[in-house]
């Protein structure tokens, strides 16, 4: 063995940035070790189709093991990290040390309750495939408890369903759940009319999807409106509870609330001892290394980063992707002796949303479009984004069969019922 091969890279998260770093290092004369704390690489971007019973989790969800069986240089490890010792350089998991002489953390991002962590176990978030499972069990369970039940009290706050944030995932999360309840349910019950459930999503800024423009933001709300969702503008939950929510004085009953309002990274800038923002994202350097420790990088949700004119680059999936590959082009070029890259820059594709089953917002820097034509872009591009990941055509035809069926098959409740 050369002291070139016994470079020993660890990458931690299997996510956009992790994978894409992975990737982007092939042909690496190093040993590269990807941990993760789930045996999966997860496409977020659908995971509200799962919550919502349209798609099942293997639909969006496939083996790190699987993507990256013929990429020799890998050996993937399933673990949870639960510490950096950049002393030693070595990845700290419960059952073991790993050292390496490069290091990328690319540990995404989870929820975040401004300080109310009371709150979760009332309004769950969606992160992870289990986060989804367990909102696909609360959401079909809600529309079974109502149909059973002979309260009409507890019957009409069985049919609440509050969503807290207008950004694309609460806005996809109220559309496909009016949908759910105005359309693929309501044939199936017979002492409930599940058309009756009210969706109500609530955002304590001024307008939905605020990333787009006023109009295509107007857009969305309009058609939020036409799908039977009440949007509440200008208003902030105040109080979260197992009855319901508060939004300003009026207290809205609701045996299902979900959580959709803010984010905040994982902890790997408390592992590395880096200085962070307020959304605990480390601040890295051009090359996006952490201040004073060259050989470690961060990539993705847990980076704050900036654009070429300053502005924060978002928390999405082809920016986590674009670091993922700049930082291996970094380390490739370490190993190879080259001279470094040029600072890392953004290359902003555009702003996508769904709202429901027909209809779409898109932002590109050339072109913005709403309704049925942008539903379609949205598609295509969703399907664009897997290649590298899998197999677009099968992903495509499956998705594809799920949305015409209105996914019957995943409208199943599993797992443990509260
Ligand atoms: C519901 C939802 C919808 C979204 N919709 C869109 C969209 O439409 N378009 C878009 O571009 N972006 C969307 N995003 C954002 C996008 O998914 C993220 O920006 C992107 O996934 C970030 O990539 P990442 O690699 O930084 O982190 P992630 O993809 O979150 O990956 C982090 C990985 O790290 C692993 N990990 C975390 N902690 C540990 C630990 N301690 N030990 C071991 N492993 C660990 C996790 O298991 C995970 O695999 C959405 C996000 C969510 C949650």
């Amino acid at each position: 063995m050369t002291g070139k091969e016994r470079t020993r890279i660890v990458i931690v998260g299997a996510g956009f940035g992790g994978l894409f770093a992975a990737r982007g290092l092939r042909h690496a004369d190093a040993r590269i070790t990807l941990v993760d704390q789930h045996n999966y690489h997860l496409f977020q971007p659908l995971l509200y189709q799962v919550a919502t019973a349209g798609l099942a989790p293997s639909d969006i969800a496939w083996p790190i093991r699987g993507i990256l069986s013929r990429q020799k240089n890998v050996t993937v490890l399933l673990d949870r990290v639960s510490g950096v010792d950049t002393t030693s350089r070595e990845v700290v998991t419960h059952e073991r040390r790993i050292p390496y002489d490069y290091l990328v953390l690319a540990t995404g991002a989870r929820h975040a309750y401004f300080g109310h962590d009371d709150w979760e176990p009332h309004a769950p978030g969606l992160k992870s495939i289990d986060d989804a499972t367990s909102i696909r069990r609360r959401v079909l369970m809600a529309f079974e408890r109502a149909e059973m039940t002979d309260d009409e009290e507890l019957k009409a706050s069985l049919l609440n369903f509050v969503i807290v944030g207008a950004g694309p995932t609460g806005v996809e999360l109220a559309g496909t759940i009016a949908e759910l309840a105005r359309r693929t349910l309501a044939a199936d019950f017979r002492r409930i009319d599940s058309r009756s459930a009210r969706i109500i999503l609530v955002e304590a800024g001024p307008r939905v999807l605020p990333a787009f423009s006023e109009k295509l933001s107007g857009y969305a709300r309009r058609a939020l409106h036409k799908l039977g969702v009440e949007v509440l503008l200008g208003r902030a939950v105040t109080h979260c509870d197992a009855d319901g929510v508060v939004v300003g004085d009026q207290h809205i009953p609701a045996a299902t609330v979900l959580w959709a309002a803010g984010v905040a990274a994982s902890p790997a800038g408390t592992w590395v001892g880096a200085e962070t923002d307020r959304a605990g994202r480390v601040r890295v350097n051009v090359d996006l290394s952490v201040n004073k420790l060259p050989n470690v990088f961060i990539v993705g949700d847990a980076a704050a980063v900036k654009d070429k004119d300053g502005v924060p680059v978002p928390g999405i999936a082809p920016a986590a992707k674009q670091q993922g590959r700049y930082v291996a082009s970094v380390i490739m070029a370490r190993l190879e002796n080259k001279a470094a890259p040029a600072p890392f820059r953004y290359r902003h594709a555009g702003n996508l949303a769904t709202i429901g089953r027909k209809s779409a917002v898109i932002e590109f820097p050339f072109l913005r479009l709403s309704g049925f034509l942008a539903w379609w872009v949205w598609g295509i591009a969703h399907i664009y984004f897997l290649i590298g990941v899998r197999s677009p055509m099968t992903v495509a035809i499956n998705w594809f069969w799920q949305y015409v069926t209105y996914g019957r098959g995943a409208r199943l409740i599993t797992g443990e019922r509260k």
